[in-house]
């Protein structure tokens, strides 16, 4: 079984994501940590993020590993945890500059095939272009949405809690221009793919999407 969550940031695509991937004792693939992965080793190596062809032939020799349990995953780049670092705005920004970059794309898109179709029971595959590119016949696809505020607001709490925030504003903006970005670029672009379960969790708590997700999953095994 495949299941694709894609939305935009914030929307809780990842922690949703993990949450079915524990219920239904599915692998776990957070394709974001893949792209910010991606994006930290074009910081560390001080290539310019708008050197198309630099950038790809880092992505090509990035070895990414995605290892541990979904609540406890931990994204391995070139035999070093990166799992903290990459969750900073600025490696955001950086993922999602060089994810606009077809090669680099496609170097990932394979690995992701790759991963979810060699897992034993299935995959849940979060990002943004999973429903519509990487598996467009997943079993089960959802969109999620919130507005712009009700992202900014969670993304904003949860860098408040790790100790990384550096104003609501700030937040807000970074959020908007990643969006924007995201949904733009011409190849992969952030769309609703066709077929997709469309739910808007500005106004619903966690349990009360995850109560839908699961009557979805529940209805496609019969
Ligand atoms: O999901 P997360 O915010 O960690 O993703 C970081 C960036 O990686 C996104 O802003 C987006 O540009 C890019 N991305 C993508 N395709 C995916 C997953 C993430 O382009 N499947």
């Amino acid at each position: 079984m495949i299941i694709a969550i894609d939305g935009p940031s914030g929307a809780g695509k990842s922690t949703l994501g993990k949450l079915l991937a524990k219920k239904f004792g599915l692998l776990y693939l957070d394709t974001g940590a893949m792209y910010r992965a991606v994006g930290l080793a074009v910081l560390e190596s001080g290539t310019s993020l708008d050197d198309a062809d630099a950038v790809a032939r880092i992505a090509a020799d990035c070895n990414i590993e995605l290892v541990g349990e979904p609540d406890h995953l931990q994204i391995i780049l070139n035999g070093r945890d990166v799992s903290t670092e990459i969750r900073t705005n600025e490696v955001g920004q950086a993922a999602s500059k060089v994810s606009t970059i077809s090669e680099v794309r496609r170097i990932l898109v394979d690995h992701q095939r790759e991963l979810g179709l060699e897992s034993k029971n299935g995959a849940v595959l979060d990002g943004r272009d999973i429903g519509s590119v990487v598996f467009p016949n997943a079993d089960i696809k959802f969109f999620l949405t919130a507005d712009a505020e009700a992202r900014a607001r969670r993304r904003f709490e949860e860098d408040l809690e790790k100790g990384r925030a550096v104003s609501f504003e700030h937040t807000f903006e970074e959020i908007k221009e990643r969006d924007h970005r995201d949904a733009t670029r011409s190849d992969s672009p952030l769309v609703r793919a066709a077929g997709a379960i469309e739910i808007d969790t500005s106004d619903l708590s966690l349990e009360e999407v995850f109560g839908k997700m699961i009557e979805s999953v529940e209805k496609f095994k019969g």
